[in-house]
């Protein structure tokens, strides 16, 4: 369900033929050895290919359309080694569309201070060369990533492999398709927006069903294989009775085995990747779907309760944007619910109703059948665990009438103090940056909603050069944030996104 395209990335060094043959022999020479050894790092998950030196108009512009044409080319880098003069390139990068990283490297680290000459000076110099490129696409008023460093250290590998995956979720956002099970929930300002106005920005298509329509799918699973489920369950996770009789237990686990099965039966047939729900829209489905929302999250499908169509393709999108990756800590849907005030040990304790992913759990995860107080159906199944400690993002998507703006929250996840041994619910418990008061009053001027897309796995850095690329706004909400700065920043930023 994961999985993307087997996407690269074009490497195109630029030069001019001003140099003669030898000195293009080394710049080829130089980023052939380049591309080869950021290949073999090991840090990227993408491949990157070598092309051949760009030194003409036409074979700027005729390399650039191919980048265009060619499905598994997730963006192309620039690197200038020598001086290329950069009228060459504006038919080019007008006519290129997909993702741009500008990359600002010298193919030696040091001077060589006993051996150089004005041959050397005029073969490497990328200080200069890459300057004028660079004067070029900002007069072009093109967004692209600028990231500067020797292409041999791990640090600068490793902001190369974050800008890849960014790229990949610029290249994969307007593949992202979320069906609406039910519409939103009633009178809830937040979870709305403009889905005519997202497809247009970031390429998603929002649909919605009648949720009979999917509760069909649902009582078409067999019972063979709601049991097989139910086994599986029943093998990997612990089975936490808690005074309930073992058999009517089973069944209520075997009701979210058949929404799991059905569900993505339709999700599958129809090509959705990201769903919604509503708890007081249920039509004929027994349970609101907790376990089995669950694990199609694990699986890698977005998810947004209350309709929340924007945080279910975020998730998507984050879900997509880490796919692969190894020692992944997790992304899910959360939802901020309560707070620690006491001094010293602030902090938001997160969760939903069911619906938290248990890619974030830390450790195994335990399955309960608890009674829910919204809606009106049976004990629903889901299911229950803490979240992993570490830095991590939560997201939000909102629809500010005119324009969408993410917020974007860096937030450092604790153990809480003690257990909670009547929460029947997955949790999270985490402090915002830059601490907890500045970080809520930051979120809450900024229109941030309680339901988030959040993840270990990719930095603010990331989501921010996504939103940059998709033409919206970004608020960064993080150790530098004071309160008197973000009012300034979002009235400047009124004026700016009109
Ligand atoms: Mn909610």
């Amino acid at each position: 369900m994961l999985e993307t395209r087997n996407y690269q990335f074009w490497f195109c060094t630029g030069s001019q033929d001003l140099y003669g043959d030898e000195c293009l022999a080394h710049v080829a020479e130089h980023s052939r050895t380049i591309v080869e050894e950021l290949n073999r790092s090991g840090l990227l998950p993408y491949e990157i290919v070598w092309k051949p030196t760009l030194i003409t108009n036409e074979l700027i512009r005729r390399t650039f359309n191919e980048a265009n044409m060619d499905e598994n080319c997730a963006g192309v880098i620039t690197w200038m080694h020598t001086f290329s003069p950069a009228k060459s390139w504006i038919l080019g990068l007008q006519e290129y569309r997909k993702p741009l990283l500008h990359f600002h490297t010298q193919f030696n680290r040091e001077i060589p201070y006993d051996t150089i000459d004005m041959d050397f000076m005029n073969e490497n110099q990328s200080a200069h060369g890459d300057r004028e490129f660079g004067h070029m696409v900002t007069r072009l008023g093109m967004e692209r990533k600028v990231i500067m460093g020797h292409w041999s250290d791990s640090s600068v590998q490793k902001r190369i492999a974050g800008w890849m995956r960014t790229a990949v979720g610029i290249m994969e956002s307007s593949h992202i398709r979320v069906a609406r099970v039910a519409d939103n929930m009633r009178n809830v300002a937040v979870t709305e927006g403009d889905k005519v106005e997202a497809q247009m920005k970031f390429g998603w298509e929002v649909d919605a069903y009648p949720v009979n329509e999917i509760a069909g799918y649902v009582q078409d699973v067999s019972k063979g294989d709601i049991e097989a489920l139910v086994e599986e369950y029943y093998s990997r996770y612990a089975i936490l009775l808690e005074g309930r009789d073992e058999k009517e237990f089973r069944e209520h686990v075997a009701v979210q085995a058949g929404i799991e099965i059905g569900f993505e039966h339709f999700l599958m047939e129809k090509d959705y990747h990201a769903l919604v729900t509503h708890f007081g829209d249920l039509g004929s489905l027994k349970q609101l779907p907790g376990l089995a929302i669950q694990r199609l999250m694990e699986k890698g499908y977005g998810f947004g309760a209350e309709g929340d169509w924007k945080t279910a393709a975020m998730v998507r999108l984050m879900k997509l944007m880490t796919a692969g990756m190894e020692g992944a800590k997790g992304t899910s849907f959360m939802e901020d619910y309560t707070y620690n005030l006491v001094p010293g040990k602030e902090g938001i304790l997160e969760a939903h109703m069911l619906e938290v992913c248990p890619s974030i759990a830390d450790g195994p995860a335990g399955i309960k059948v608890c009674p829910l107080s919204m809606g009106d159906r049976e004990d629903p199944a889901r299911l229950v665990f803490a979240a992993k400690t570490g830095a991590a993002v939560a997201v939000s998507l909102v629809d500010l009438g005119r324009r969408f703006r993410l917020i974007i929250n860096e937030v450092d996840v604790k153990k809480t103090e003690k257990p909670m041994p009547k929460l029947p619910v997955a949790t999270a418990f985490w402090t915002p940056r830059p601490n907890l008061i500045t970080g809520a009053e930051s979120w809450i001027l900024a229109g941030g909603a309680h339901h988030t897309a959040f993840s270990y796995d990719l930095t603010a850095e990331q989501m921010g050069d996504w939103a940059a690329a998709m033409g919206i706004e970004a608020v960064y909400i993080d150790n530098e944030t004071t309160i008197r700065r973000l009012k300034d920043e979002l009235r400047w930023n009124e004026a700016y996104y009109r």
